[in-house]
C-alpha cells in the first residue's frame, strides 16, 4: 500500500486536479490512500476569512467570496454537466461556512481558526471526490476527523495515538480487502478534539497527516508529490542550478530540516521512521522521474553538499559590563531572557567577554528581548545578515557562498559549516 499527499500547489486549477486523476490512473492495481490539502492558497484566503471575522472589520464575506468564486470557477472546468451533484455539495459547504461566520465568534481565536481554516480541506476533498468519480477512477472519501483525533490545542492539535491508529485501520483498512476496491481520498491537516470540534495540525500539516495514515496502514512507501523534481540540495529561490538529491537518510533530512530547510518536518518523519516506511518525493510535473527516496539507512548517504540559507537575520553580540568573563550564570540568564520571548537562537557562539546569537530579525520579539538584555549587559548587533549553513561542505562551495561577501560569524563540525554573512559594501 502507498499513501499520496498532493499539496495545494498539485490542485491549484482545474488542469492541475486533471493531471492529478492521470497520476491516479498510472497506479491501477495498487492500494491507495490519497491525502489531499486544500487548494492553492486557500488557505491563505481563510485565514483573511478568520481575521475579519474574529475583529468584525466587516470584511469576513468579502473575503469567503474571493474563495467562494475561485471553487466554482474550477468546478465548473470539471464538471460541465450543470446539475452535477459537485455541486450541491459544494453549495453546502459554503452555505455552512457563510452561516458559521454568520454568528457571534467565541473568545478562543484559535478554536475558530480551526472551524473555518478546515474548509480548505473539505472543500478540496469534495471536488476530488466528485472529479475523481467522474474520470472513473472508483474512491470513497473519508472525513478525516473521524480518523485522526487530537488533543484540543487548537491549530496545533497533538495527535491522540492511542486512538488514532486503531480508528485508521477500523474504517479505512477494511476497504482494501476487496479486489477492485476504490481509493481511499481524505482531507491532510485536520482532526477533531475529544469533544469532537474540528482541531487542525499546524500549517503545512497535510504532510504530517499522510505520515500518521502510512503508520497505521503499515504502507510500504509515502509519496510527497510536489512541484519539484525531488529534495533539492538548496532553495532555488537562493541559489542557481541546485542539484536532486537521489537518496537521503531519514537522518540527514531530520538534520537539514534542523537547520531551516522546509521541505519535510521531523514531525513528518517519526513515525514513517519508526516503521521503516519508505518516503519518497516526486514531480507532479514528471511523474516518470524517480524524486528522491527518503528511508532509515543508505550506507552511501548523500554527501552532496547541501546549503540552507536563512535571510533577514540579526547578529546580536551580547557583552558583560565590567569586563568580567561570559560564565554559566550569565548564560542561564541570557538563554532564560530568549527562551521566555520564544526567539530562537539559530547559532551561537561565546568568547571571554561576550557572547554571540544569531536570531530572526523579528520586529516584534527583538526589542522586548534587547530591552531586557540591555539591563545587564551591553550589546553590539548587525542587522541585514545572512546565515547560511552548508552540510558536508568542501573548499569549493565555501568560495561559491562567499562571492561578494563578508563572513561576520563562522563555526565548523566534521559536516556542517555554518556562517553569518553580509554584502561587501
Ligand atoms: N492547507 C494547509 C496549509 O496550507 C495544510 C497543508 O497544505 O499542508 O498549511
Ligand atoms: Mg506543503
Amino acid at each position: 500500500m502507498r499513501v499520496f499527499k498532493f499539496g495545494g500547489a498539485s490542485v491549484k486549477n482545474a488542469a492541475a486536479v486533471k493531471n492529478v486523476a492521470a497520476i491516479l490512473k498510472r497506479y491501477p492495481d495498487e492500494d491507495l490512500v490519497m491525502v489531499l490539502s486544500a487548494m492553492g492558497k486557500t488557505t491563505n484566503g481563510l485565514e483573511k476569512v478568520v481575521k475579519s471575522y474574529f475583529f468584525n472589520d466587516g470584511q469576513a464575506e468579502l473575503h469567503l467570496n474571493v474563495i467562494k468564486e475561485y471553487h466554482f470557477a474550477l468546478a465548473e472546468e470539471l464538471f460541465t454537466e450543470k446539475k452535477h451533484p459537485a455541486y450541491q455539495a459544494l453549495k453546502e459547504l459554503f452555505a455552512n461556512l457563510a452561516n458559521y461566520i454568520s454568528e457571534p465568534h467565541g473568545d478562543d481565536f484559535d478554536l475558530e481558526y480551526d472551524q473555518i481554516v478546515s474548509y480548505g480541506e473539505l472543500l478540496s476533498t469534495c471536488i476530488m471526490h466528485h472529479y475523481l468519480t467522474e474520470a472513473g477512477i472508483s474512491n470513497r472519501l473519508f472525513d478525516a476527523r473521524h480518523l485522526i483525533k487530537t488533543d484540543n490545542n487548537f491549530r496545533e492539535g497533538s495527535v491522540d495515538w492511542n486512538i488514532t491508529p486503531h480508528l485508521i485501520q477500523e474504517n479505512v483498512a477494511p476497504l482494501f480487502k476487496k479486489p477492485g476496491h476504490p481509493i481511499a481520498l481524505t482531507q491532510g491537516f485536520l482532526g477533531s478534539s475529544p469533544e469532537g470540534l474540528t482541531t487542525t495540525l499546524g500549517r503545512e500539516g497535510s504532510d504530517f497527516t499522510a505520515a500518521i495514515l502510512a503508520y497505521a496502514l503499515d504502507a510500504t512507501e509515502m509519496v510527497i508529490w510536489k512541484d519539484v523534481p525531488g529534495l533539492l540540495n538548496a532553495d532555488p529561490k537562493y541559489f542557481d542550478d541546485p542539484i536532486k538529491i537521489d537518496t537521503i537518510s531519514f537522518r540527514e533530512a531530520i538534520e537539514l530540516s534542523y537547520y531551516g530547510a522546509t521541505i519535510i518536518h521531523p514531525k513528518t518523519i517519526k513515525p514513517l521512521q519508526n516503521k521503516h516506511i519508505a518516503l519518497r518525493i516526486k514531480s507532479f510535473i514528471d511523474p516518470d522521474a524517480d524524486g528522491t527516496i527518503i528511508r532509515e539507512d543508505f550506507a552511501d548517504d548523500s554527501l552532496i553538499p547541501s546549503f540552507i540559507f536563512k535571510v533577514d537575520q540579526m547578529l546580536i553580540s551580547i557583552l558583560v559590563k565590567d569586563f568580567s568573563f561570559i560564565a554559566e550564570h550569565n548564560l542561564e540568564h541570557i538563554f532564560g531572557i530568549f527562551a521566555r520571548f520564544g526567539l530562537r537562537i539559530h547559532m551561537m557562539q561565546n568568547s571571554a567577554i561576550s557572547f554571540s546569537v544569531c536570531v530572526d530579525n523579528d520586529p516584534i520579539k527583538i526589542p522586548k528581548v534587547m530591552e531586557e538584555l540591555k539591563k545587564d549587559y551591553r550589546l553590539r548587533y548587525n542587522e541585514g545578515v545572512e546565515l547560511v549553513t552548508i552540510r558536508h561542505y568542501d573548499q569549493e562551495t565555501i568560495n561559491r557562498v562567499l562571492v561578494a561577501k563578508k563572513v561576520f560569524m563562522e563555526q565548523r563540525s566534521r559536516v556542517t559549516l555554518q556562517m553569518v554573512i553580509k554584502d561587501k559594501e
